[in-house]
């Protein structure tokens, strides 16, 4: 298998705030990814670097064998890197449609999106029946199923998902998780930042925990579960 994401001494400042300090992480072709940490570990900061919201301030990421550090966010979304922002980010005052329209701004050729358009609606038929609806009027569950398709809508080869499960109940995280999997099934690799270990662990092929900007252990789901300070601090005994 492949490596698909591949970054090496990743440093992200906020004035005097190091928020990543030196993160190395792969993501192997096929793979879900979990980066797992507390409030604050710098989960979303290593999230937007990757998708060029946030610059680095030092460091080397590899996409496909091609370095994207310095890229533009619509040359990064051309080249295949989806993101499903925390907290949904769903444009309220906007349809469903036109928020999946958004999700394909990198993407010139107007046929591929009517296309992928009609998969999502295939996809989510939730999202189908309200098409015509505001972002705003749909659930959290919903919101979050809206979040997912507006990234696929750009056909990603690596889907990046910051805390999907924050503030869903456990049968909708549940739910979604199905569904990344699904997506995994579907040959695209996710690295997902997420506080829900216990939950990550169960879908996670690979897993990095994540402290005050350190990657302090990683290794494989079931080993990561092995460890009596991941069962401790993560899993709550
Ligand atoms: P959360 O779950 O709260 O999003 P996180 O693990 O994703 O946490 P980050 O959001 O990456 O963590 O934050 C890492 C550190 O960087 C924290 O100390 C945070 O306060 C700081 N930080 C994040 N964004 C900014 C910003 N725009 N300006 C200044 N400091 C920031």
């Amino acid at each position: 298998m492949s490596t698909v994401l591949d970054i090496r001494a990743l440093e992200v400042n906020y004035g005097a705030v190091r928020a990543v300090k030196g993160l190395d992480l792969q993501v192997t072709e096929g793979h879900i990814v979990a980066l797992l940490g507390a409030n604050g570990a710098g989960k979303s900061s290593t999230i937007k670097s990757l998708i060029g919201i946030v610059r680095p301030r030092a460091g080397k990421i590899q996409f496909m064998g091609k370095e994207i550090q310095s890229l533009a966010i619509h040359e990064i979304s051309r080249l295949g890197i989806g993101w499903v922002p925390e907290g949904r980010q769903i444009f309220s005052h906007l349809t469903v449609e036109a928020n999946l329209a958004i999700g394909a701004f990198a993407v010139t050729d107007e046929r591929l999106t009517r296309e992928r358009m009609d998969q999502m609606m295939e996809l989510f038929p939730i999202l189908k029946e309200r098409r015509d609806q505001l972002g705003g009027s749909l659930s959290g569950g919903e919101q979050q199923m809206l979040a997912i398709a507006r990234a696929l809508m750009s056909g990603p080869k690596l889907l990046l998902m910051d805390e999907p499960s924050l503030g869903l109940s456990p049968l909708i995280v549940q739910r979604l998780f199905e569904l990344v999997k699904w997506i995994r099934g579907r040959g695209v690799s996710v690295l997902m930042a997420e506080q829900n270990a216990r939950q990550s662990l169960k879908v996670a092929d690979y897993v990095y925990l994540l402290e005050v900007g350190e990657v302090r252990g990683s290794g494989t789901a079931k080993e990561m579960e092995a460890r009596e300070d991941v069962r401790r601090v993560y899993l709550g005994g």
